[in-house]
């Protein structure tokens, strides 16, 4: 597996791969990898003739309260994991390689799309998201990128900027990939202690408890929404930071849920670790 730091250094290596018609599947990660990450390298496989993984704790989709400086990293480990599921290349650039001296552009999806959900509990974070994977996207040149649904706004942003701006990707989104439990793995779950990874199951089995009163008939987005509230509540130390049902592709709210629901949560534990996960409720 190749290590690449430099911008230009990718492009020539995606220049290459085209000229000899190898197709590249992008893989966009802030590394410390879990089996989630590694199920969408293996996916890109499968896609495409070259897997390429990006890895970069991107500072500009953090706020200045966030945890860019504590975000788990180690490099040795994540290059030995993506080597073993059989990728090519592993960009790794600088933040001063990504954003040099001068840099003085943004990417910003309107606020139909970001301006709810994570948009609304961190100002900021999708114009950060999409100017980075438009430049990964100009950087890598792939033929098709894939995303987890683990991050269903952030899907729903990509794939709006990629269409918007013609920039001929094809996006393809790859299931949440779970603990055995049900936690949504994330490279996050580092930061509980013992007693707040129990709190975390807090988020999937709402999921389960909405799927079920949807099961059972209810239809009402605020009266899951309450029910879900108490539920999480329950469970110590957590404080909800949204609990929103919201149609899948534009992310309304709705007030009634159907099939095109999804249903999306984030919630803090220990008034610090903020986890994210989300589904669908009528399955
Ligand atoms: P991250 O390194 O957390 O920015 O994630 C990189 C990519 O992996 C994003 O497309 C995430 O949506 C995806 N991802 C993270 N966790 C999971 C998971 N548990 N299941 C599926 N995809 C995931």
């Amino acid at each position: 597996m190749r290590i690449i730091r430099h911008p230009a250094e990718m492009t020539a290596w995606a220049k290459e791969q085209a000229k000899s018609g190898q197709r590249i599947g992008l893989v966009p990660t802030m590394g410390f990898f879990h089996e989630g990450h590694l199920s969408l390298m293996r996916r890109a496989g499968q896609l495409a003739d070259q897997v390429a993984v990006s890895l970069f704790v991107n500072p500009t989709q953090f706020g200045p309260q966030e945890d860019l400086a504590a975000y788990p990293r180690n490099f040795e480990r994540d290059c030995a994991m993506a080597e073993a599921a059989g990728v090519a290349v592993l960009f790794a650039p600088e933040a001063v390689g990504m954003y040099p001296a001068g840099f003085n552009t943004t990417v910003m999806v309107g606020t139909e799309l970001t301006g709810q959900l994570c948009g609304a509990s961190r100002p900021g974070h999708f114009a950060g998201v999409a100017t980075v994977v438009c430049k990964l996207f100009s950087i890598v040149r792939p033929d098709l990128a894939i995303f987890g649904e683990k991050d269903w706004q952030q899907l729903a942003v990509i794939r709006r900027m990629t269409a918007d701006l013609n920039l001929g990707v094809e996006i393809v989104a790859h299931p949440i990939v779970r603990e055995a439990d049900g936690l949504a793995m994330s490279s996050r779950n580092t930061y509980l202690a013992p007693q707040q990874r129990e709190a975390a199951l807090s988020l999937s089995r709402a999921i389960v408890l909405a799927r079920k009163m949807a099961a059972e008939g209810e239809r009402s987005a605020e009266r899951l929404t309450a029910a879900l509230r108490d539920f999480i509540h329950s469970f110590p130390e957590t404080t909800v930071d949204y609990i929103s049902f919201v149609h899948q592709d534009t992310l309304q709210e709705v007030a009634e849920i159907d099939e095109e629901t999804v249903l999306a949560l984030a919630v803090k534990i220990g008034g610090k670790v903020r986890l994210i996960d989300n589904g669908k409720v009528l399955v």
